[in-house]
């Protein structure tokens, strides 16, 4: 019986038009990936990389990096995958990174404003994570904390950069399947239409989006109560958003924390988002909801 729930979590979702919607999982560790498996996930729509980080006085070295990479991205078999670069500072000071809370703080250098700090981090990140791809169909890249189309066309050159530099060493590697940026600053939603152009995908990440649009700490008890993911001011931002990506031809993704809502899904896909990741354990209940309100089954 537990097999038959399995089997029928694992199943696609299709809407009324036949478009395949994807409920994919969120993770940053193996067992997390073994729980995307067994709740019937469509790929791993984020792979947090900085819990390969954590608990570790030093970084880990390219090699170390790419061998947890493939250990992971095994457990996911040919299922389509995001793995996101190194997302630090704010909620994520890494041991290592001996970050400060101030100039690393949720307005400071933290996601892709470090890594493009301290380029040598993210571009080590980056060659384990191309080799972790090789001989692998879909796996994508995407860059947290973006503001500006630059830094998209940055990180987008810098991929292409450390993907000839492997192929000049004869090293084995895979090239991304797309590369892709997290809408998680009101301004990067704002101006969708100019990120767009530099990229494949969209991943609105709404636990930081909410934090901003709210102006309230995601982690701040103080401030838990004006920290909303349900208002009416991020909607109306994803209403736009939507907008600004159909206009540029470009995919938008969901992987925070209100993907996992079954009804704030159902809302979310009406609105036209192609994908949603979230906690393993909530895929069958949101995939359940998607086909009710869909009617397909
Ligand atoms: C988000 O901000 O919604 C997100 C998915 O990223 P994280 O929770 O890792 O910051
Ligand atoms: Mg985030």
């Amino acid at each position: 019986r537990r097999a038959e729930e399995r089997a029928a979590a694992a199943a696609p979702v299709l809407d009324a038009t036949g478009r395949h919607v994807l409920v994919a999982a969120n993770v940053g560790s193996r067992p997390e990936a073994e729980a995307a498996v067994a709740n019937g996930a469509d790929g791993v729509g984020l792979l947090r990389t900085e819990l390969l980080f954590l608990d570790r006085a030093e970084l880990p070295t390219e090699d170390e990096q790419t061998a947890q990479l493939v250990d992971l991205l095994s457990v996911v078999g040919d299922r389509p995958v995001v793995v996101r670069t190194l997302d630090v500072g704010a909620d994520k000071l890494l041991p290592a990174l001996h970050l400060d809370p101030i100039k690393n703080g949720p307005l400071g250098q933290r996601g892709l404003r470090f890594g493009l700090a301290h380029l040598d981090i993210l571009r080590t990140q980056i060659r384990a994570i191309l080799r972790a791809a090789a001989g692998r169909k879909h796996l994508s890249v995407l860059a947290p904390m973006v503001t500006f189309a630059w830094e998209a066309r940055t990180f987008r050159r810098l991929i292409a950069d450390v993907s000839s530099e492997l192929e000049d060493e004869g090293v084995a590697y895979g090239r991304p399947h797309e590369i892709g940026v997290m809408v998680e600053v009101p301004a990067a939603a704002l101006a969708a239409d100019e990120i767009c152009a530099e990229v494949d995908f969209l991943s609105v990440g709404s636990n930081d989006l909410t934090q901003y649009v709210m102006a309230a700490e995601r982690t701040n008890e103080a401030v838990a109560s004006l920290y909303q993911p349900d208002h009416t001011a991020l909607w109306r931002l994803y209403e736009l958003l939507v907008a600004s990506a159909r206009a540029a031809g470009r995919r938008v993704a969901v992987c925070g924390e209100i993907a996992g809502d079954p009804a704030a899904a159902v809302r979310l896909v009406e609105l036209g988002i192609d994908e949603l990741s979230m906690a393993p354990a909530s895929i069958p209940a949101v995939k359940a909801a998607l086909r009710a309100a869909l009617g397909t089954g």
